[in-house]
């Protein structure tokens, strides 16, 4: 059957007045205000198209790597953290790509072991600069850790074997497998009906992302003097000037000019840069009034169940955030770029899964205070795209995009590596190769393929059971409603 994605004529837009999130509801409202416009005769060494966790990850290690010497523009259509960061979980989970085996088969060992050391480097980065800049983001290590519930078909002794494998690989990942009368006694928790299979713990963290983004903005700015930040600022265009030896970008506000380009853009990029291929896929979060659900208060474990599809957290102040399920609507969801409106099923069932999963919160009226939509953004190889685009000929022009909904531990090293590639020096750490934009990925027989099977996964039986309970309690309050409706026209009727 051939999947829906988006026409490749119709480009993804930067809808106007997306829904707000817990988040971005939490930032001070007079956040880092625009810089005044620069003259025409001004031109930046570097433009940044897009103020999310990538694009000001770039503009910070940019300026921490030239002393702040380097005049940089970020701009953006919102403001700080307008798209997907400032709309996600607020979860930062490192881990690895997949079965140690498979990572190695298709892209060697060296590669394997840098993908597993990747996303820890670059929490355990972001981590000492949350301590540094003295800013608050709510960031916190989960005290208990989080817990990935096993399916009844996930063998265990399989995924043990699997964790050992990256160990002897050199890669710390810090998990082990827990029964489920572990996770009920480390969490005190009346356990998610999902755990029967046990769980998988790992070291996890809580952040306010909208805030972390503002912090690492705030230290940009601060640090370097020749920064500037321009909000509701469309880039329309971005155009080479031959004779000047500059880009001159198109936005809202009027032209930019800057010696490098990097498109910090997400879901987003395919609008100014057609020749990359990233499918804008929606996602919903709830975030409930405090709870005086005891489980909850402290804080200090996240669930992730369906394989990472639905997950939750308490925020230490009795509020839970949930997110997710969105294989419940797959041909919606995926190609959407509409996050100033949600699908109305999903909502439904994140509202029904607190009580139909959690012991504890039958009795409980589960209160949503803010609902909300963010746009991911998935590449065809489930890769992100960092790096210089030279493979197309534009050595000039840097991608950090792509990071199919799984950007909170890679975006922050992601952007120091991009950062070094724009200044031409040797890239540090830990930065695996095969998120580099080559030939291959771009022009290659991957390009084209992003299909909505690679994203659906199959539906497994818990996802049933929750598309089962949705779907048999609605029709029910139809029925009542209908009833009530029916009796009151037969009653006014007689009078
Ligand atoms: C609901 C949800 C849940 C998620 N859960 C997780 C999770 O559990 N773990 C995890 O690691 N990740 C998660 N993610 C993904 C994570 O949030 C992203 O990978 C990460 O925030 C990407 O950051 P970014 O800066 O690359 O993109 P964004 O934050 O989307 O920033 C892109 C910016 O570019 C701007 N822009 C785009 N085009 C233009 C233009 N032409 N002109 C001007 N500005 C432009 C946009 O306005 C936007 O501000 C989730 C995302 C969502 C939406």
């Amino acid at each position: 059957m051939q999947a829906p994605r988006l026409p490749t004529t119709q480009k993804p837009r930067i809808a106007k007045n997306p829904l707000e999130s817990h988040w971005l509801h939490s930032l001070p409202v007079d956040r880092l205000p625009s810089s005044p416009p620069p003259s025409s005769a001004f031109h930046f060494d570097v433009a940044i198209v897009g103020a999310g966790l990538s694009g000001f990850s770039t503009a910070l290690h940019l300026s921490r790597l030239s002393r702040g010497t380097l005049r940089i523009a970020v701009l953006d259509a919102r403001g700080v953290a307008g798209g997907a960061s400032g709309r996600n979980g607020g979860l930062v989970r490192p881990g690895v790509p997949g079965a140690f085996e498979s990572v190695v088969a298709l892209h060697g060992r060296e590669e394997a072991q840098r993908l597993g050391r990747f996303e820890f480097d670059s929490v355990a980065a972001m981590q000492q600069f949350v301590n540094e800049c003295g800013d608050d983001t709510e960031w916190t290590e989960l005290k208990k850790g989080g817990f990935k519930a096993l399916s009844t078909t996930d063998n265990r002794a399989e995924i043990e074997k699997d964790i050992h494998k990256w160990e002897e690989a050199g890669c710390n990942i810090q998990a082990h497998l827990v029964s489920r009368e572990q996770v009920v006694q480390l969490t005190g928790c009346k356990v998610n009906r999902n755990v029967t299979n046990g769980a998988v713990q790992f070291r996890e963290w809580r952040v306010n992302p909208a805030k972390l983004v503002l912090a690492i903005a705030s230290s940009t700015l601060r640090e370097n003097s020749n920064a500037y930040f321009y909000k509701e600022c469309l880039v329309e265009k971005v155009l080479p000037d031959a004779t000047r030896n500059l880009f001159s970008l198109e936005t809202s506000k009027g032209s930019f000019f800057a010696r490098k380009v990097v498109y910090a853009t997400n879901a987003w990029t395919s609008a100014i840069l057609p020749e990359l291929e990233i499918t804008p896929v929606r996602n919903q979060v709830i975030s409930t009034v405090p709870s005086s659900n005891p489980f909850w208060k402290d804080g200090t474990f996240a669930f992730i169940a369906n394989a990472g599809r639905e997950y939750m957290s308490g925020r230490g102040d009795g509020r839970i955030v949930l997110g997710g399920m969105r294989y419940l609507a797959k041909q919606e969801d995926f190609g959407c770029d509409r996050d100033d409106a949600l699908n109305k099923t999903v909502s439904a069932a994140l509202k029904l899964y607190l009580p139909s999963k959690f012991d504890g919160f039958e009795n409980e009226q589960v209160a949503v205070e803010r609902e909300w939509a963010g746009i991911m953004g998935f590449t065809a190889d489930k890769t992100p795209y960092v790096g210089s685009l030279e493979a197309i000929g534009r050595g000039k022009e840097f991608v950090i995009a792509g990071f199919c909904g799984h950007g909170m531990t890679r975006c922050f090293l992601s952007g120091r590596a991009v950062a070094e590639m724009v200044l031409g020096l040797p890239i540090s750490g830990n930065f695996p190769r095969s998120y580099l934009p080559t030939v291959a990925r771009i022009a290659g027989p991957a390009r084209n393929h992003c299909k909505l099977e690679d994203y659906g996964h199959t539906f497994g039986a818990e996802m049933q059971t929750i598309k089962r309970h949705t779907r048999s309690k609605l029709p029910l309050y139809a029925l009542v409603l209908l009833s009530v409706a029916a009796w009151l026209h037969w009653f006014l009727c007689k009078l």
